[in-house]
């Protein structure tokens, strides 16, 4: 097991098996307060257990005896910035111990609306976003990916509201102000999720649904209609879907990310309900966490590539099977172009840094880091090269040997010479293999994706930059046709340009929020004012990151000031996580 240097837990003395949360929400102190139980398993030696914590109040810390529950002693440690406090535990190796406290306001991981910050406008809204190290900031918890366990809940709350978690929360939407859920199989603690608020229920299939706010819930239910066909097709591919249920949950817009792979519960952002499927492969992506990161989990932090890498690939094999082959191309080639334009411009060194080899685990940088990109490239490759009669029962066989298991690098290295590489010798070579393992950056053989319909966009746009005359047919194209037309583009366009662009293709308020977000950066790196008031409505709108920050760190390049204040505006309907990333961008 890798020591996993994120997290002050030392589950190779005692670790956690299973959880029993018993909380209450109160919505108008923002805090949850009540108690975490842990089932634990002893290996080692000594009576001490240490908890990760993050701004959190301890109240008493209980172990169960023979005669009921006794005091223990604990202490509590000066908090680090980025690890929060350890709580160390004095126990006598205790079964089970329970620690009752309450979360802060500002804990890290939560984030608490106001009514006028959801699609309704009269309930609030609260949910969590434990990943990477948030957990520890609304559960006393072994923050680590290494230690599994699985957990109940009993949850109280405002009777009006309803209470969801990464669980088994069945599909009856009758509000009680009082739920219990069970979580049957064992999870890393990133992926304990919650979420409260004026949710209804829109079923999807036999396994799976839809959680949203009712003004959301039928155009989230007809966004994600093909995800039963998408599970049937990834159990196909890759073996069968262990968690049961598969649900959606359509968060407010301020959620960070694009969507959280909560199991059972998936957290996805509204920004992807447009009316016609075309950024559902954000769903797609979340359900192939199912399998990979949350079936076969990275032990730690630096091994992140096992997670989203795996993740992304599984993701594209599942887009071809329900969209096609040729929408699959040109999502790939989208990623791998951001990609190459991230790495062309470093030096060796730098590169040596910013994308090792994948076995030379690296510092966790975040989900736009470059390791899970040159993952993803590597099964393409691999299974390229071995054809997939040969990859794709490999990799179904990885998913089996390791499910429900946190693993490293070296086991899965290990699990590739064992299935893959030396029952087919001669396929590739070992420096091609170690190109990808141990070497940086992507190695110059890596075939690159190549689109039919991104060659007509790429020369549309060279003809419109060279003569003025506007893409044809462009009124018809795809979301990524755009993306592609938008991405290859100039940093900088003149206002004429802008102007004719946008006269022509109505882009500034476009309702589609990666088109937004290209055409937005390049608005902003222009100082093209007459855009202005709605690349700030949208800044304003939206906190999911991947979709403002690009725009903030054009706007600081150009127009500061004005970056600045946009986010004053936004700032209070922004997640916590998307708040201090925008303040690193304007330096704040
Ligand atoms: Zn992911």
């Amino acid at each position: 097991m890798t020591h996993d240097r994120h997290s002050y837990a030392e589950p190779l003395l005692v670790r956690t098996t299973h959880l029993e949360l018993d909380l209450a929400l109160d919505f108008t102190a923002k805090v949850l307060s009540g108690a975490a139980t842990h089932t634990l398993h002893w290996a080692g030696a000594g009576d001490r257990l240490v908890l990760d914590t993050r701004d959190l109040t301890v109240l008493a810390v209980e172990g169960e005896a023979a005669d009921g529950w006794e005091p223990l002693e604990y202490s509590l440690a000066v908090p680090d910035k980025e690890l929060g406090s350890a709580l160390t535990i004095r126990t006598n190796r205790n079964e089970r111990v329970r620690v009752s406290y309450r979360t802060a306001p500002t804990a890290t991981g939560l984030q608490w609306l106001e009514p006028s910050m959801t699609a309704g406008g009269v309930m609030p809204f609260m949910f969590s976003q434990s990943q990477a190290i948030h957990a520890r900031s609304w559960v006393p918890v072994q923050d680590t990916p290494g230690v599994r366990f699985s957990y109940s809940a009993h949850v109280t709350a405002p009777p009006e509201l309803m209470v969801l978690m990464s669980a088994d929360n069945g599909t009856t939407s009758r509000r009680t102000g009082s739920y219990d859920v069970v979580m049957p199989e064992p999870i890393p603690s990133y992926l304990l999720a919650i979420a409260a608020g004026d949710l209804v229920f829109e079923p999807l299939g036999e396994r799976s649904g839809v959680w949203a706010e009712p003004a959301m819930a039928r155009r989230a239910a007809t966004e994600f209609a093909d995800t039963e066909e998408m599970m049937r097709v990834t159990e196909e591919l890759f073996g069968p879907y262990r968690w049961g249920r598969y649900d959606l949950l359509v968060l407010p817009p301020s959620f960070p990310y694009g969507g959280m792979e909560n199991p059972r519960m998936t957290f996805a952002t509204p920004t992807v309900v447009i009316g016609d499927k075309s950024l559902v492969s954000v769903i797609a992506h979340e359900l192939a966490h199912s399998w990979s990161g949350n079936l076969v989990t990275q032990d730690s932090w630096d091994d992140i590539w096992l997670n989203e890498g795996f993740t992304a690939y599984v993701e594209n094999r599942i887009v071809e099977a329900v969209y096609g082959a040729e929408f699959a191309v040109m999502e790939t080639a989208i990623k791998q172009h951001a990609t190459v334009v991230k790495l062309d411009p470093l030096s060796k060194a730098e590169l040596a840094v910013e994308l090792p080899g994948l076995n030379h685990r690296s510092e966790y940088h975040g989900t736009t880091a470059l390791g899970p990109l040159k993952g993803t490239w590597f099964l393409a490759w691999l299974e390229e090269r071995f054809s997939r009669a040969i990859f794709d029962p490999f990799l179904r066989g990885y998913f089996d040997r390791f499910a429900f298991r946190s693993i490293n690098s070296d086991d899965f290295v290990g699990h590739l010479r064992e299935h893959l590489l030396e029952p087919h010798p001669g396929i590739v070579k070992d420096d091609e293999v170690s190109a990808w393992l141990d070497e940086p950056g992507i190695p110059a053989f890596a075939e690159r994706a190549v689109s039919a319909r991104f060659q007509v966009v790429d020369e549309a746009r060279s003809r419109w930059l060279g003569t003025g005359e506007l893409p044809e047919g462009a009124a018809g194209w795809t979301t990524q046709e755009w993306l592609r037309f938008l991405d290859a583009a100039p940093d900088m366009l003149s206002p004429v340009q802008l102007q004719q662009l946008d006269r022509a293709f109505a882009l500034t308020g476009t309702a589609n929020g990666e088109i937004a977000r290209r055409w937005y950066q390049i608005v902003a790196a222009s100082s093209y004012e007459p855009a202005y008031a709605e690349l700030a409505a949208f800044l304003t709108e939206v906190g999911r990151m991947k979709l403002v920050l690009p725009v903030y760190r054009a706007l600081a390049g150009s127009d500061r000031a004005f970056a600045s204040e946009v986010f004053a505006k936004a700032r209070p309907g922004y997640h916590p996580i998307t708040t201090a990333a925008v303040q690193k961008i304007l330096g704040q």
